[in-house]
């Protein structure tokens, strides 16, 4: 069929002219008469030019724009539309062919929209992604995978995996993935400028409906902060035993020596007591604080706030911290020009407060002055504590809040700290999203200055810090 509407009207034209010569041949032979050999003739003419003429208008032509337009649907262009006037079947013809080009054309605008929202889903995942097929070509990589290793696309695909993935954990776990078509799970570190980048890779088979090995897929885990967490939760493993076991040992130490042997003056006995009752002292000093800090972190920890009257929460302090103050000889003064209130955790607040100016003391030298002073700006109640003693080093602020971080261990100690104060003064200052900072010079002082909303946004705020996010 489909060559007989492709000749073009002249091959046709070349067929009657042929009939008609077949005519003539016939005809000569019947009759001499030649102008009934030309009427005849003639009149065949005219006849066949007019059958050919309707048959190519009606059938021919309309056929062949149809098949024209089939054959672009057939290339993709579901634009294509046959536009030709006709009637009966090949209306109904055209007709289909215009439905079924529309039908295509909605199907691949929807396949188009679904392509780019696949696209954007594995562009924006947080996970590197790269497709490989059972050859070994790069087929699709993902922005992510992009940045982990700052390459461009080109530069991927249409490779072997092998050839332009520069890594080896990478490479061993697409081989495996293909040779033991199962998921397999390799971890690696990437060292830039910025630190190290820790990447877990898993490389999954992708089969057919067959089980047919059809290719893998890569995909890039950033895991730092996984790791960073494991390394600071050992850390802080580490630490508490170690802090826990210099009060212990020397508990044990002095007690051992009371029950082997007394000591023959009483003095002695009663300096070994004194030490012992120091040392659980700290102990317990030291399990209250992990207590705290436990407790301030838990999932469903909840602030008890209440309207909170600053003088109040003084007055309770004031005498616990007077009596240290004067143990050292210090001068402690309070700047408080009216009565603050604020919605705050009335107990929290009193232990940052206990802490701070506590500390305050504890690293001011005998005959050293601290000042509390507590006033209001904008929205903030601020609390500011400034002592003149000993100061911090500037490369030490940076760290100070860390837990069981102390800028000079063998002080903190002798004045029985634990080095988990500032952690939790920050976890409570934090939990009231409140703001604190510090302003410090070795040998002249410190200052330690919070800033408290009167408030806070949430009224029964959960504590949104994990215990590693809190170190900085
Ligand atoms: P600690 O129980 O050791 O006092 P903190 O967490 O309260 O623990 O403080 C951490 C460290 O910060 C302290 O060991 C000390 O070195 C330093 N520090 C805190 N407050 C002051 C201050 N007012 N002046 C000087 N150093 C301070």
């Amino acid at each position: 069929m489909k060559p007989l509407f492709k000749k073009p009207l002249s091959l046709y034209l070349l067929g009657i002219l042929v009939l008609l010569f077949l005519t003539g041949a016939i005809i000569s032979t019947l009759t001499n008469e030649y102008i009934i050999l030309i009427s005849v003739l003639g009149i065949e003419f005219v006849i066949l030019s007019m059958m050919l003429l309707y048959v190519y208008n009606k059938y021919l032509k309309p056929i062949s724009k149809a098949v024209k337009t089939v054959e672009e649907l057939v290339q993709g262009n579901y634009k294509a539309r046959v536009r030709y006037a006709a009637q009966g079947m090949i209306a109904d013809l055209n007709q289909n062919i215009n439905q079924l080009a529309r039908s295509l054309s909605e199907l691949s605008i929807q396949e188009e929209m679904k392509t780019k929202q696949l696209l954007t889903v594995l562009n924006n995942t947080e996970s590197g992604l790269a497709l490989v097929d059972e050859k070994g070509y790069i087929h699709l990589v993902n922005r992510k995978f992009l940045t982990i290793f700052n390459k461009k696309k080109y530069d991927y695909i249409g490779y072997l995996y092998y050839d332009v993935i520069d890594n080896e954990e990478i490479q061993n776990t697409v081989q495996e993935a293909f040779l033991y078509e199962k998921n397999i799970k390799h971890s690696f570190t990437l060292s830039d400028e910025k630190g190290d980048v820790y990447i877990e890779v898993v490389g999954a088979p992708i089969f057919n409906e067959r089980q047919m090995l059809k290719g893998a897929v890569i995909v890039l885990y950033d895991i730092t902060e996984l790791k960073q967490v494991a390394i600071m939760r050992k850390d802080f493993v580490a630490n508490v035993s170690h802090e826990l076991k210099t009060p212990i040992t020397s508990i044990k130490g002095f007690a051992e020596t009371l029950l082997e042997k007394s000591p023959s003056d009483k003095m002695t006995e009663q300096q070994f007591l004194n030490i012992i009752y120091d040392e659980s002292s700290r102990l317990q000093f030291l399990v209250e604080d992990l207590l705290t800090l436990s407790t301030l972190e838990k999932d469903d920890f909840h602030l008890k706030l209440t309207t909170v009257n600053l003088s109040k929460v003084i007055a309770d302090l004031w005498p616990i911290v007077k009596q240290q103050a004067e143990r050292k000889n210090i001068t402690l003064n309070l700047s408080m020009e009216k009565e603050y209130k604020l919605e705050a955790d009335g107990e929290k607040l009193k232990q940052v407060l206990i802490n701070l100016v506590g500390n305050a003391i504890n690293y001011t030298s005998d005959q050293g002055r601290v000042m509390l002073t507590i006033d209001e700006i904008d929205q903030f109640i601020r609390i500011n504590i400034t002592d003149n003693g000993i100061g911090i080093d500037q490369d030490d602020l940076p760290r100070l809040f860390e837990r069981f971080y102390r800028v000079d261990k063998a002080r903190s100690r002798n004045t029985g700290g634990t080095g988990l104060g500032l952690a939790i003064v920050k976890h409570i200052v934090e939990v009231h999203e409140g703001k604190m900072t510090v302003e410090s010079e070795v040998n002249k002082g410190s200052s330690f200055t919070i800033y408290f909303p009167k408030k806070p946004t949430t009224t029964n705020k959960k504590n949104s810090h994990s215990l590693e996010t809190v170190i900085e």
